[in-house]
């Protein structure tokens, strides 16, 4: 990452390689203009001088057509120009030199001169040479007129030299245009620098997952309509995923209030998401203890599940539709419905709904009001009875009046504990806000109880392990978690039978719950009454839960409590395997 942020660092920004591409461009360009211009100036210069010799060469051969004598002929003839030093010299079609007014006597064959083969080819030709008859170094120019070669020739000295000098007014006019262009090239990218800078800001900021701060202001051009655009198109794209992870929120929070388990996995078997009651749920069927929701698969009682999802997303069936599957479970006094749905993407959800719940509820609130009255009417009853019994009879041994007012007393105890329980029931039913929150560590409200159950689990022999691994801290209320896990471990005591083991897990935690299972390996509930022991009053053994001084309320104020830390409880039993409650408590409340 680094690396790659240095990488950025030290490379060269698009508008400077524009800017510099441009720039080698033109000067290659610029260069290339100026040799091939000062060739052309060169030659220009050139022809010019040659023009007004080879104008000379056409005046001599005139003059020498009057004139009788070729000496006189040139005498006349340089009179009437201005360059007095010119040198002329007439060839004959044999190469041989006719006239000379260098002054030299000997002259060789002088067709095979530069200048003079080219004029005998062209007519006209010149040189820059030095003179092989005088030594001297001359600009010549020869015409060639009727097989004769008329050559002009002037000395190479600074008038000649600055003759064929180069004008050199384009040089300078091309430096500014050169520097115009900088100028506006340098302008110009750096705009477009600008633009391209910005949209890479905008590009590194969305990279980042930070939505840009600042408005960005691109130019009035083609690159800042496309750059706009792009920023628009990119708060249209942040705006539909908002809205769209908002419905995702609403539609998780919806599965984790619903009534039903449920889970969405992907065509792997990924968990895609997945709410408590699904985990709760499967581990009431399944007969090892699950974690995560991808273990539901493998429980053998999903069996024709798990095969109709083998055999649909192997085939290659391309055209298939949205398919379902559905199982009913009987197991542990509760009858779920299971129900799976693979999308055309292979990806798949399952749904239990535990069936049996909602019969149970219409069946509880039939028989609450029915269940209160008697078991007020009890207690009450036998007090009458106690008292009638002393008060009719005044000579009653002070040893029968003692017994009968401890029975009294017993059942006035009995009274306020159905009393106080009925009241927290009542809370929770209807006045849940005034139980305050505070911040309640578990492990050490489980170890508090623990300590304060231990003469009685020592009596029955009973141990008790508590695997509370990362201090789960819930945010509740101290006194009904207090009671959740005081009448957990109450009924284990009283009803699991001696030398057994207590076992306290939370096994799972997720950010926004924690998942515990209590258990004990004692005598366990049959079937039958598992899915009725949390209603209010309900007793598997009438008799025995009297005699101990159960109210019947133990289990609903439990399950009450879960509820109202927004959790859920469910519990899997069987004669002698013991009892398991498995439950979730939210961390936070508030
Ligand atoms: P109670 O006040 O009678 O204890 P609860 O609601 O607490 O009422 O429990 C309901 C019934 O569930 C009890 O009567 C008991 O028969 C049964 N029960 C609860 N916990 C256990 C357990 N750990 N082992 C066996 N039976 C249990």
């Amino acid at each position: 990452m680094v690396q790659i942020e240095n990488e950025k660092k030290s490379r060269i920004s698009f508008s400077q390689r524009l800017f510099w591409s441009v720039f080698f461009m033109f000067l290659g360009f610029t260069v290339c203009f100026l040799l091939f211009q000062y060739q052309r100036e060169k030659e220009f210069a050139r022809d010019k001088l040659n023009g007004v010799l080879g104008n000379y060469n056409y005046q001599l051969f005139r003059k020498c057509q009057q004139g009788a004598d070729i000496g006189e002929s040139v005498c006349a003839f340089l009179k009437d120009i201005p360059h007095k030093d010119l040198r002329v010299t007439i060839i004959d079609p044999s190469g041989k030199v006719l006239f000379d007014n260098s002054g030299t006597e000997e002259f060789n064959n002088h067709n095979d001169r530069s200048e003079v083969r080219e004029a005998r080819l062209r007519n006209r030709g010149f040189a820059i040479r030095s003179s092989e008859s005088t030594g001297k170094r001359y600009f010549y120019s020869a015409s060639n007129i009727g097989g004769y070669i008329y050559r002009s020739a002037l000395p190479f000295d600074p008038y000649v030299k600055w003759v064929l000098t180069v004008n050199k007014d384009f040089i300078y006019f091309m430096i500014l245009m050169m520097l115009i262009f900088f100028f506006v090239l340098s302008r110009f990218t750096f705009s477009i620098g600008k633009t391209i800078a910005r949209l890479r800001d905008f590009a590194l900021n969305v990279e980042k997952d930070q939505i840009p701060a600042v408005d960005y202001v691109f130019p009035n051009d083609e690159l800042g309509d496309i750059s706009r655009n792009i920023v628009t198109l990119y708060h249209q794209q942040q705006k539909a995923k908002n809205e769209l992870s908002m419905e995702r929120e609403k539609i998780i929070k919806h599965f984790q209030y619903s009534k039903e388990g449920f889970a969405m996995f992907t065509s792997e078997g990924r968990e895609i998401l997945s709410n408590i009651l699904f985990i709760q749920f499967m581990n009431v069927i399944s007969d090892i203890r699950i974690h995560q929701a991808e273990e539901a698969i493998e429980v053998p009682d999903l069996g024709p599940i798990n095969e109709f999802l083998n055999k649909n997303i192997r085939s290659s069936n391309r055209k298939r539709k949205v398919m379902r599957e559905s199982v009913t479970i009987d197991k542990n006094g509760k009858i779920f419905l299971i129900e799976c749905i693979l999308f055309l993407d292979n990806s798949y959800e399952i749904s239990i709904n535990d069936i049996s719940r909602q019969e149970e509820e219409s069946r509880m609130k039939r028989q609450l009001t029915q269940n209160v009255s008697h078991e007020l009417k009890t207690p009450v009853s036998s007090i009458q009875g106690y008292l009638e019994t002393i008060l009719d009879n005044p000579d009653l041994s002070p040893e029968k009046r003692q017994f009968f007012l401890e029975r009294c007393y017993s059942q006035s105890t009995r009274l306020t504990g159905l009393l106080r329980d009925i009241s927290v029931l009542n809370r929770l039913d209807e006045a849940s806000e005034m139980f305050e929150l505070s911040e309640v560590n578990i492990t050490k409200l489980v170890t508090e109880i623990e300590k304060e159950c231990s003469k009685e689990m020592e009596e029955k022999h009973i141990t008790s392990e508590v695997i509370l691994p990362g201090d789960p801290t819930v945010i509740g209320n101290a006194s009904l978690l207090y009671s959740i896990f005081r009448n957990l471990y109450d009924n284990a005591i009283a009803y699991a039978g001696e030398n057994i083991k207590i076992t306290v897990n939370c096994y799972k935690e997720d950010p926004k719950y924690y998942y515990f299972s209590f258990s004990d390996n004692g005598t366990g509930i049959p079937e039958e009454h598992i899915n009725r022991i949390f209603e209010r009053f309900y007793r598997v053994d009438k008799g025995r839960s009297r005699k101990i001084g159960g109210t019947g309320l133990g289990l609903s104020i439990v399950k009450n409590g879960v509820n109202f830390h927004k959790g859920q409880i469910s519990a899997k039993s069987g004669p002698g395997k013991g009892v398991t409650f498995f439950f979730t408590l939210k961390k936070r409340l508030r």
